[in-house]
């Protein structure tokens, strides 16, 4: 591990020759908030010493090679959505804001690309497609305050991940300040691409510790006419995990998204949010989202979906109002908060033909620890967002129990082919957990990736494993 230099006035004066005096916040000036993001406001907080506003990518590649030279710990940041202390200094050093990069710098209807500066929010991404009648199919919950730079370094996932894939599934290219401060652009506006080593693939993904993205080119897909959401109840969670497997094998159905919310979730969301979502049944429900070209097709695949969910003895079945229930589907982790200020969240991922299997397992392991849950998973794609809550434990032995607990659970979720992060990565907080989990080998090619890329370990140190 690099001993890091701390920041001096003569630092300062650098950085600030690089981006301006007034672009620079340094020692008592940092605000609070850099020292944590939305996932760890109560745990991992460390304040940076500095914080830097670069306005342009010649000026990230400056802070950069100032920071390789001077041994100083580098932070990139975007929206601070981040749920697992990604963006957190740990050890001290300059955080990079990249708010003033937030520029759409060009759409191409007719080509069907976009390029976006890294702090450009996904929504104004997703709005600035629709204008033109296309579409961005990243979409995670957070697309109101979290920036494409942020989605791409955690490859976040979200509600269109069934049909469209993930972040890194929406990139054609990006351009990087390596840790050395060099600028590289990566990838192509190209429909395939066997040139080398895939290194697009490699960023997405390496929350901030590879390189800093400061500029993207994202693919568009044609927006469907019609995209109808639909809920779906049934009597119990493994009932409608079950008709998740069905439904995803329809090739014809083509689903966007397949949302799992449980009955105590629902109960808590329709609470939260003052309205009604299911107002003649209760049970645990799914979320399903379906394109159509036009009305005939969406008849049709209404009919089929009501032939599926029968099969699969769903209770009710009826059309929602998709921006109501999308809304609520986003502020779930709030709502939970409201009866359950106690708990500890997952985001696991199994295959998805091991969802029924992961079920079974969490409710046995959930019953002999005496916990509860709650779940509102991608499920989908197989990424199940988990609420573990105390149930009766009492508040001094729950921390060692969920210790406990979580070990089991990983155990189990790796027996079955799953990861421990579906898509918010490992950050902080998990990286105990990553570190003991990961084959050895699989650790060591991480290890010499990041060693070879950055040799003085400055880009975003202590995340995701240790040196
Ligand atoms: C209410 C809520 C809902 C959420 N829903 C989802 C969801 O559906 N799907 C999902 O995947 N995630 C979700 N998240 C998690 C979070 O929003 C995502 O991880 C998001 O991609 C983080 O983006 P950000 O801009 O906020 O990044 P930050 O939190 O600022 O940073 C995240 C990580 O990326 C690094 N980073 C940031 N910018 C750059 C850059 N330009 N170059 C290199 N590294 C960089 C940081 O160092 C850090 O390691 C949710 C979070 C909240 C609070």
């Amino acid at each position: 591990m690099t001993d890091y230099q701390t920041i001096t006035p003569v630092i300062v004066a650098a950085l600030a020759a690089i981006v301006g005096a007034d672009q620079i916040l340094a020692g008592n000036a940092v605000p609070a908030a850099y020292a944590y993001d939305a996932g760890t406001q109560a745990e991992a907080q460390q304040p940076p010493e500095a914080v830097v506003y670069p306005a342009a990518t010649r000026e990230v590649a400056a802070v950069v090679r100032l920071a390789n030279r001077e041994r100083l710990p580098v932070i990139p940041r975007g929206g601070g959505t981040g749920l697992t202390g990604g963006a957190v200094p740990l050890h001290g050093g300059i955080v990079l804001d990249l708010r003033r990069m937030n520029r759409i710098l060009h759409v191409d209807p007719a080509a069907r690309y976009l390029v976006a500066e890294a702090a450009a929010r996904t929504i104004d991404i997703q709005q600035a497609a629709k204008s033109h009648g296309l579409l961005y199919a990243g979409d995670p919950c957070s697309n109101d305050d979290c920036v494409i730079g942020g989605n791409v370094a955690t490859n976040a996932g979200g509600n269109r991940a069934v049909k469209y894939g993930v972040t890194a599934d929406q990139i054609y290219e990006l351009e990087v300040v390596t840790p050395r401060g060099k600028i590289v652009t990566l990838g192509g506006r190209l429909q395939k691409n066997s040139t080398g080593y895939g290194l697009v693939r490699l960023i997405a993904g390496s929350e901030g510790t590879l390189g800093i993205i400061t500029k993207a080119t994202l693919k568009l897909q044609p927006l469907a006419p019609i995209i109808a959401t639909d809920l779906a109840v049934f009597p119990s969670l493994a009932a409608a995990l079950a008709a998740v497997k069905v439904i995803r094998a329809d090739a014809w159905l083509d689903p966007v998204s397949l949302e799992l919310i449980d009955r105590h979730t629902m109960d808590a969301l329709e609470r939260y949010q003052a309205t009604r979502f299911l107002p003649d049944a209760a049970g645990d429900c799914l979320l399903i989202q379906t394109e159509a070209h036009n009305s005939a097709e969406r008849a049709a695949k209404q009919k089929r979906l009501t032939e599926l969910l029968e099969n699969a003895s769903a209770a009710a079945y009826f059309e929602t109002d998709g921006e109501k229930i999308w809304q609520a589907r986003r502020v779930w982790g709030k709502a939970l908060q409201v009866d359950h200020p106690v708990g500890a969240s997952e985001d696991i991922v199994v295959p998805v033909d091991e969802i029924l299997a992961f079920l079974a397992e969490l409710e046995r392991l959930t019953t002999a620890f005496g916990f509860a849950f709650r779940i509102a998973g991608h499920a989908g794609d197989g990424n199940m967002h988990l609420r573990i809550l105390p149930g009766a434990i009492p508040a001094a032995k729950w921390p060692a129990s969920l210790a406990d607990f979580r070990h089991r659970l990983y155990e189990a979720v790796y027996r079955l082919g799953g990861r421990l992060s579906g898509e918010h990565g490992i950050g902080v907080k998990r990286k105990p957990y990553f570190a003991e989990l990961t084959a050895p080998a699989e650790l060591e090619l991480m290890k010499a990736v990041k060693q070879a890329l950055d040799p003085h370990g400055i880009l975003n140190p202590g995340k995701i494993f240790d040196l």
